[in-house]
C-alpha cells in the first residue's frame, strides 16, 4: 500500500495519568493504580490511531514519564538521585539529568510489559520507540566514562540488547530518536552512525531514526527562529544516514523550513515525510498532508514514502493531537486514491 501512516511515537496523556500538556509530567497515580492507568492510557492511545487510520501504531509512550528517561530509568548504573542541571542540545535548554555513576548495563528488558500489552491490545504493525545512543549521552550527566563515544557505545550494545527482545514480543519496527544529530555534526560524522549501526547491528525488525529540530515547547521554537530562513542542517546530516544500515529516515515537512530539496539525499531510504505540525495547535486539513505529500513525491518515490507527525506529540492537547491524528489518516487516504486515479502511477502527478 502506497503512503502508510505512523507518527513519531508519543501522544498527549490524560489527565487522570498525568499532568498534561507538559514535556516532563509527574504521574498523578502511584503504585499498581498508576500501571492499571498507563494500560488504560495505551489502549485509548492504540484505539485513537486505529480510528484515524494510522497503520503503523505505537504505545503512545504512555508508560514514560519523558523519551529519554523512560528507557535510561531500566538501566544499571545511572543514580536518578544524583541530578545534575546541564544545558543540553548545546545548551539549547537546561535539564536536572541524572548521572552515570558506574558501568552501564541492562538486567532486565525495559520496555518488555509494555510491549507485550500493546501487542496483546493491536493487530496493526507495532512500533516501539527507543533513544538513540547520542541523545542519551546528551541527556545524562556522565561522571564515570569521561568520554561520550564511549558511553554512546555502551548505550548502543544496551539497546541492541534491548531491540533483540522486543522483536521477540512482536515488535513490528524498532524507530531510534536521534534529535541530538542536528546539533552535533562532527561526532555524528566521528561516531554518531556508528554508533547508531551497532544498535541495529543484525536485528530481524525493521528500523528506522527520527532526527528532528524537536518538539513544539518554547525553547525549540526560539531556536527554530534562530536558524535562519532555510532549515539546511539536513544537507549536512542526510547525507551520513543515507550511509547508514537504517530502514528508515524521518523528516518534519510540514510548517518547517526544511527545504524539501534535502530529501533527494534518501532516495536509498524508506523516508517518514512529516505532515502534521507538533508546534501549532492550528489543525491540518487533510488536503494540506495531500500537499505535503506532493511535495516529497518530487523528490522521493512513491513506494517509499511513510505520512507521519513532525515529531512526538507528549506535550500537545489531547483534542488537537487526535484531531491531528485524524487529518493524517485522510489526508494520506486520499492521496492513495488521487495516485490509483492517475493513469501513468504517482510520478505523473508532479512537475519535475
Ligand atoms: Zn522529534
Amino acid at each position: 500500500m502506497l503512503f502508510p501512516t505512523t507518527i513519531a511515537g508519543s501522544l498527549p496523556k490524560p489527565s487522570w495519568l498525568a499532568e498534561t500538556e507538559r514535556l516532563w509530567p509527574q504521574w498523578r497515580q502511584s503504585g499498581d493504580t498508576l500501571a492499571d492507568a498507563m494500560r488504560d492510557a495505551t489502549r485509548i492511545a492504540l484505539f485513537e490511531q486505529e480510528h484515524a487510520g494510522i497503520d503503523v501504531v505505537t504505545d503512545g509512550e504512555q508508560s514514560r514519564e519523558h523519551f529519554v528517561h523512560g528507557f535510561v530509568g531500566g538501566v544499571e548504573g545511572i543514580d536518578f538521585t544524583k541530578k545534575v542541571r546541564r544545558g543540553i542540545r548545546a545548551d539549547r535548554y537546561q535539564a536536572d539529568c541524572p548521572s552515570v555513576v558506574a558501568p552501564i548495563r541492562r538486567p532486565k528488558s525495559v520496555h518488555a510489559a509494555e510491549v507485550s500489552f500493546a501487542r496483546s491490545q493491536t493487530d496493526r504493525t507495532l512500533k516501539i520507540t527507543i533513544p538513540g545512543p547520542m541523545t542519551i549521552v546528551d541527556t545524562l550527566y556522565d561522571d564515570c566514562y569521561g568520554s561520550r563515544r564511549d558511553l554512546a557505545f555502551a548505550f548502543a550494545d544496551v539497546i541492541h540488547q534491548e531491540i533483540l527482545d522486543l522483536c521477540a514480543l512482536g515488535v513490528d519496527v524498532v524507530q531510534l530518536d536521534e534529535p541530538a544529530f542536528n546539533v552535533f555534526f562532527d561526532e555524528v560524522d566521528a561516531w554518531g552512525i556508528d554508533a547508531l549501526n551497532a544498535a541495529i547491528a543484525g536485528v530481524p525488525c525493521k528500523t528506522a531514526v527520527h532526527v528532528c529540530y524537536g518538539y513544539g515547547i518554547q525553547a525549540n521554537v526560539d531556536w527554530k527562529a534562530s536558524l535562519g530562513k532555510e532549515w539546511d542542517q539536513y544537507d549536512i546530516v542526510l547525507p551520513m544516514l543515507a550511509r547508514s544500515n537504517i530502514d528508515q529516515v524521518a523528516i518534519e515537512l510540514a510548517g518547517s523550513r526544511v527545504p524539501p530539496h534535502v530529501l533527494a539525499h534518501l532516495k536509498t531510504k524508506s523516508v517518514a515525510v512529516g505532515c502534521i505540525d507538533v508546534a501549532s495547535d492550528d489543525v491540518e486539513r487533510p488536503q494540506d498532508v495531500v500537499r505535503t505529500l506532493e511535495t516529497a513525491l518530487a523528490y522521493l518515490p512513491a513506494e517509499s514514502i511513510t505520512a507521519t507527525t513532525n515529531c512526538g506529540m507528549a506535550p500537545m492537547s489531547r483534542a488537537v493531537a487526535y484531531a491531528k491524528l485524524r487529518a493524517l489518516g485522510e489526508g494520506a487516504k486520499r492521496m492513495r486514491t488521487q495516485c490509483s486515479r492517475s493513469s501513468d502511477g504517482p510520478s505523473a502527478m508532479i512537475q519535475h
